[in-house]
């Protein structure tokens, strides 16, 4: 005869942090799991969580697995891994990134070994990679429908390189998600005339000052600098060179605002990268004021989704978590460990505000999502 159980709203089998949510308070399609780590390879589970939570990212990341069997690439990799994810039937646990991390060191010899990587350099890497594949893919895919790649145009020209220029910047969904535009002015200071120039990013990298705010880290980043001297600026008007000032300003506003903050700096006395560990606050919700006049919609408002936190005192020195924001609470992701924090704790990943040590837990990377309107 079989004995039936008694099923326990959570059952014997609910982890610590299932119990700390609340059965009743556990988002509903909702999974909380670490990473295994491979030897070193927190950089990238830090980067991997806190892409996870970036909604838009997530969502993009595990629809292109619904679309035809693709060859193994690092975006696949990704795919099975998110899916691997969001399909489990316990709502914590580990997962081994195992494929991923393999393709990662097959596909870059920088992070094939064991030893500690910078996670924005990874960051970078992956965003850049996706999006490649993702031009690629697009570029075959038109090549496919269209077997007579040559078009006229109506003045009769061939666009055939025109055609492909156009297919290799045609923004993917990286760009649709993180790309946002700077703008560089420069005014002559004899003529007056202002001469600017856009930059694409799909990242921010902010200097840091000790005892200070990310406003005041963009505000650093967009300050006029003045060119004189050697420095001067060739202006077109005057025909010839001239003191100028120089800004940066943010043009267009992306959708998830991925800053890094330069926390390693080359100390030339040392030969090293030495940390900086000052704190710098990060508000849980931000605008930006460094933007140009031209901007649209200035002033979005940015909400703090994610934190790749650096702990220790040089980049291939320490371990990389990752605090996320989730359903209105925030967890901890320290490799395969997965706990639930107090918003009030967040301000211990600050920095700090002596620099007696060196070593800290501080803030490196921040993801902020642009609040829907
Ligand atoms: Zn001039």
């Amino acid at each position: 005869m079989r004995v039936l159980f008694p099923i326990f709203k959570m059952g014997a089998n609910a982890s610590a942090l299932e119990k700390e949510i609340g059965s009743d308070q556990f988002p509903t399609n909702e999974h909380y799991f670490g990473l295994v780590n491979f030897g070193n390879t927190c950089y990238c589970n830090s980067v991997l969580q806190a892409l996870y939570f970036c909604k838009p990212f997530r969502d993009k990341v595990l629809s292109y697995r619904a679309q035809p069997k693709k060859k193994e690439n690092l975006l696949t990799c990704l795919s099975d891994l998110f899916n691997n994810i969001t399909t489990q039937k316990k709502k914590t646990g580990v997962i081994a990134p195992k494929k991923f991390i393999g393709r990662l060191r097959k596909e870059n010899e920088v992070f094939d070994n064991y030893m500690q990587q910078d996670a924005h350099e990874f960051l970078i890497y992956l965003l850049n990679t996706i999006a490649d594949i993702l031009s690629a893919e697009r570029a075959a895919d038109k090549q496919v429908g269209k077997p007579n790649s040559k078009v006229s145009t109506p003045n009769g020209s061939l666009s055939n390189n025109n055609d492909h220029h156009h297919q290799k910047n045609e923004p993917t969904w990286i760009h649709e998600i993180f790309q946002g535009t700077l703008t560089n002015e420069t005014r002559c200071l004899c003529c007056e005339g202002v001469s600017s120039k856009d930059e694409d990013f799909l990242d921010l990298s902010v200097d840091v000052e000790q005892n200070t705010s990310i406003t005041h880290c963009l505000k650093g980043f967009s300050n006029t600098e003045t060119l004189c001297h050697e420095c001067k600026y060739y202006c077109e008007t005057c025909c010839s060179k001239q003191e100028a000032q120089k800004r940066m300003q943010v043009k267009k506003l992306p959708q998830i605002l991925a800053l890094h903050l330069k926390r390693f700096k080359y100390m030339e006395q040392v030969h090293r990268y030495t940390k900086l560990s000052y704190r710098v606050v990060f508000p849980l919700e931000l605008r930006l004021m460094n933007t140009s006049d031209d901007a649209t919609s200035p002033d979005k408002l940015y909400d703090l989704v994610s934190v790749v936190i650096h702990c220790g005192s040089g980049p291939n020195r320490g371990h990389y978590i990752t605090i996320v924001k989730s359903h209105g609470f925030w967890l901890l992701f320290d490799d395969d460990l997965v706990d639930k924090i107090d918003v009030s704790n967040i301000e211990e990943f600050y920095g700090l505000a002596t620099e007696v040590q060196k070593t800290s837990d501080s803030g490196y990377i921040l993801f902020y999502q642009a609040r829907d309107l």
